[in-house]
C-alpha cells in the first residue's frame, strides 16, 4: 500500500448519523480505508467542513482504481480494475449470486483467468480481462491513482482531477433540452422520440392513466407500474437488454430518478469498440425497447433481449454510416447559397402552414398542417384530433407544434412556419408569456433548435383555407 492521504485530525461538525465509520482520531487513513469505510451518502444538511471531506472522498473514489495482485480484495462490480488509467466499472444488472464476488473468483488456483467463468459473468469484457496479468497468490491488490502513469497520488494531479471532475459533473448533471435532445447525434425521429418520452406524450400506462384513459397501467413484462423509467431502464427485461449493450461507463439509475436526469447521465455513456458506434446509443436502444414493447402488446410477438439490443445497435450503426453521405449533400447546398446571399434562397426553404378547428362543447380540436417545398420538394399533409383542448389558441398552438415535429421527422433543414393566429405568432416571436400556451411555446422553441433556419409568420385565413378544411374535417371525424 503505497498511496496515503493526510490524517484527518478534527472530527467534523455536523457528522452524519450512521452509515459511516471514521478511523480513530489522529490515526493515519490509508487509501484502502478511505475507499472502504467512507461510503457515506451525502446528507442534505451538513457543515461546510464535512462537505469538503466528502468532496475529497468522492474525488479519491472517482480516480482510484485497483491493480491486481491476487484479486482477493478487488470487488468485481464495485471497483475499477479492468483499466489502469481510467474509471471502468461495469453497467448492467448483476446476477444476485455474484453480487459479492471478488476478482479472485474469476481466477483459477494457478492464478490464470478462468475463461468460462469470465465469459459467463462478463461476456463483453472477457477479451480485455485476458490481457490483465494477475499477481502472485501472496501479492495483495493495491489502489492506484489512475490519472498519473506513476499511479502515485500528487497534489497537483489531485487538483487537475478535481477541476476535470467538476467540469464533468456540470456537464452530466443538468439536463439541457438543446444538448440532450435536439443536438443529440441521432436521427430527427429519435430526437422527437426522446422529446415524447420527456413530455410524457408516449402512450405508456402511467401517462394514459394521468390523462384519465382507463387502461392497463402495468408493464407487459413484469406487471410493475409502466412508467418511462421502468420501461426503458429499470424493468428486468430492459436491464437485460442494456446488459447486452457494451457500454464503456457505468450509468447509475434508480427507480425514483427523473427521466431528464437519466438522459443527462447517459451523456458520457458511449459504446465500446468494435461496435462501430461512436455517438449516443441511448435513443436507439430506448426506441428498440419501445417497438419491442408494442410488438408484444399489439401483435403478441416477443423479442429476446438479445434481439432488442441488436436491433438498437444496428439502427444506430446504419444511421451513423449513412451520415457520411447525407452530411456531404447537406454541406454542399448551404455553401453555394451562402456565397450568393446571406439568407437561403426562398425556393430552398420549406413552408409549413398549420390550422386548427375547435369545438367548445366537447373541448375537442382538429389539428392540421401542410408542409411543402424546399430542397427536399416535400408535399405532406398531416392531421389529428386532440381531446381536452381548453381554447382555440391552445388548438392553434398544438397544430403548429405538430407541424413542426413532422418537419423535424422529415429532416427539413430550413423552414417557414405560418399560422392565421396572430396572437400565437406574436407569442412565439416575442416570447410573450401567454399562460394558456406557455408550455407549448416552450416546446416550439426547443424543437426549433433542430433547424438550420426557421421563422414564424402570420398568414391570412384565405391563404390557409385548404389546411383549415382539413382541420374541420378531422374534427368532425369519420364517425360523426
Ligand atoms: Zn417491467
Amino acid at each position: 500500500m503505497s498511496a496515503m492521504v493526510r490524517p484527518l485530525v478534527n472530527r467534523p461538525v455536523g457528522f452524519p448519523r450512521g452509515g459511516l465509520k471514521l478511523m480513530p482520531l489522529g490515526g493515519v487513513l490509508t487509501i484502502d480505508n478511505v475507499c472502504k469505510k467512507l461510503e457515506a451518502s451525502n446528507p442534505s444538511v451538513c457543515s461546510h467542513g464535512w462537505k469538503s471531506i466528502l468532496h475529497g472522498r468522492d474525488l479519491l473514489i472517482g480516480n482510484f482504481g485497483k491493480a491486481l495482485g491476487n484479486g482477493c480484495t478487488t470487488r468485481i462490480w464495485k471497483d475499477s480494475w479492468i483499466s489502469l488509467d481510467q474509471q471502468f466499472k461495469r453497467y448492467g444488472p448483476i446476477p444476485e449470486a455474484a453480487l459479492d464476488l471478488t476478482v479472485s473468483d474469476l481466477l483459477t488456483t494457478d492464478m490464470n483467468w478462468n475463461k468460462n467463468r469470465n465469459e459467463e459473468l462478463l461476456p463483453n469484457l472477457s477479451t480485455q480481462i485476458q490481457c490483465l496479468r494477475p499477481g502472485h497468490p501472496e501479492t495483495e491488490d493495491i489502489f492506484i491513482w489512475q490519472p498519473l502513469p506513476s499511479s502515485v497520488y500528487s497534489a497537483r494531479s489531485g487538483y487537475c482531477a478535481a477541476v476535470s471532475q467538476k467540469q464533468t459533473s456540470c456537464s452530466t448533471q443538468t439536463f439541457d433540452w438543446i444538448r440532450d435532445v435536439w443536438k443529440q447525434e441521432c436521427s430527427p425521429q429519435m430526437k422527437v422520440f426522446l422529446w415524447s418520452i420527456i413530455q410524457k406524450a408516449l402512450p405508456l400506462g402511467e401517462n394514459l392513466q394521468s390523462k384519465g384513459v382507463r387502461s392497463e397501467a402495468v408493464c407487459i413484462k413484469c406487471k410493475e407500474q409502466e412508467t418511462a423509467i421502468h420501461t426503458f431502464f429499470i424493468c428486468p427485461f430492459a436491464r437485460e437488454v442494456w446488459d447486452k449493450v457494451p457500454l464503456k461507463n457505468v450509468v447509475h439509475i434508480a427507480t425514483g430518478d427523473n427521466i431528464k436526469e437519466v438522459i443527462a447521465a447517459f451523456r458520457t455513456a458511449c459504446c465500446l469498440p468494435p461496435t462501430g458506434i461512436s455517438r449516443t446509443i441511448l435513443p436507439w436502444i430506448v426506441w428498440s425497447l419501445w417497438t419491442a414493447r408494442n410488438l408484444h402488446i399489439f401483435e403478441n410477438k416477443v423479442l429476446s433481449a438479445e434481439e432488442v439490443a441488436t436491433n438498437g445497435l444496428s439502427l444506430a450503426r446504419e444511421w451513423i454510416n449513412a451520415q457520411g453521405t447525407v452530411q456531404r449533400v447537406r454541406e454542399e447546398i448551404p455553401r453555394s447559397i451562402k456565397s450568393k446571399t446571406p439568407q437561403a434562397n426562398p425556393l430552398l426553404v420549406s413552408t409549413c402552414r398549420s390550422d386548427a378547428a375547435w369545438d367548445k362543447s366537447s373541448k375537442r380540436a382538429g389539428l392540421a398542417w401542410s408542409i411543402t417545398g424546399g430542397t427536399l420538394r416535400i408535399d405532406r399533409q398531416g392531421s389529428l384530433t386532440e381531446n381536452h383542448v381548453s381554447s382555440p389558441i391552445v388548438a392553434e398552438a398544438l397544430a403548429l407544434r405538430s407541424g413542426l415535429i413532422t418537419a423535424v421527422e422529415l429532416e427539413i433543414p430550413r423552414i417557414r412556419i405560418f399560422s392565421d393566429n396572430s396572437t400565437l405568432i406574436r407569442a412565439i416571436n416575442f416570447d410573450m408569456q401567454t399562460k394558456e400556451i406557455f408550455g407549448i411555446i416552450r416546446d416550439i422553441h426547443r424543437i426549433s433548435s433542430a433547424f438550420i433556419e426557421i421563422s414564424f409568420h402570420h398568414l391570412s385565413l384565405d391563404l390557409i383555407k385548404d389546411v383549415d378544411q382539413i382541420a374541420k374535417r378531422t374534427l368532425r371525424g369519420p364517425n360523426v
